[in-house]
């Protein structure tokens, strides 16, 4: 499992970068994207398709290449396979079967985002890609809205305004950090509640363009669990004076 790129090509590491040259086969999420990377590599290994609506066709084509001693390769099109990408389905079904699947850690972006945001990391909660439709985002957002955890969410430039929108109403003026365009020329941090977010992107809509990570601080400790905690820690007094 081959983490590459999310945008800056030097963030491939030494180790990715020789496994990609030994391995008989790298099965790809786009095997055009890839043959990009290969080039850059100057490397020429075959490749198979491997993506969502192939996947499990694929099992039984790459678990015998394995059964034949060859090494394989996952790529996705960028950042960590798996990751909100293809491989999940194979990855289980090859473990179930006894082999032997190794990561080789790299970019992700989810990651990359919260290493430097600001917002507490000890605990966070990825939630992938909210729903595609208004309702179905609104009632995933009022899920989440009591979780304490940092909350991470993958967005498109297509619904970015309107996932900004939606956490506006269902969370208010929590403080929101959109990592946009990771490792690229226009890599940006914005920071602020998603009210004031979209006002930025009215007055500078490049900042609603490109790839984003989204980042939610934690709902407030609930007023009633820290009633408990005081009430818990008093019993506990008593109980110890006994
Ligand atoms: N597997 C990838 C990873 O490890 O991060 C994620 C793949 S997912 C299909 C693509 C989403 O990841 C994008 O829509 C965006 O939310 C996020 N993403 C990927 N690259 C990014 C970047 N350079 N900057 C910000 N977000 C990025």
């Amino acid at each position: 499992m081959v983490a590459t790129p999310i945008g800056n090509l030097e963030d491939l590491s030494p180790r990715a970068a020789r496994l990609l040259g030994e391995v008989a086969l790298i099965a790809a999420e786009d095997t055009r994207h890839t043959a990009g990377l290969l080039r850059h590599l100057g490397l020429s290994v075959p490749m198979l398709s491997l993506h969502e609506h192939n996947e499990a066709a694929r099992v039984e084509q790459l678990d015998a290449r394995l059964a034949a001693g060859e090494a394989l390769a996952l790529v996705s099109d960028a950042g960590t396979p798996l990751i909100s990408d293809p491989g999940f389905v194979l990855v289980r079904e090859l473990r179930a079967r006894g082999r032997r699947v190794v990561p080789v850690p790299g970019p992700c972006a989810l990651v990359a985002a919260l290493s430097a945001a600001g917002l507490p990391t000890d605990r966070f909660a990825f939630q992938g890609f909210l729903p595609a439709k208004g309702a179905g985002r609104r009632g995933r957002l009022e899920t989440l809205a009591a979780r304490e955890e940092t909350l991470v969410f993958y967005e498109s430039p297509h619904r970015i305004r309107d996932t900004l929108a939606d956490l506006a109403t269902v969370m208010g003026d929590r403080r929101v950090v959109l990592a946009r365009e990771l490792t690229k020329t226009f890599e940006t941090f914005l920071d602020g509640s998603a009210e004031a977010l979209l006002a930025r992107m009215e007055v500078d809509p490049d900042q609603a363009r490109g790839e984003f990570v989204v980042m939610v601080a934690g709902a407030p400790p609930r007023q009633e669990d820290e009633a408990a905690v005081v009430e818990g820690e008093a019993l506990l007094a008593a109980l110890l004076a006994e």
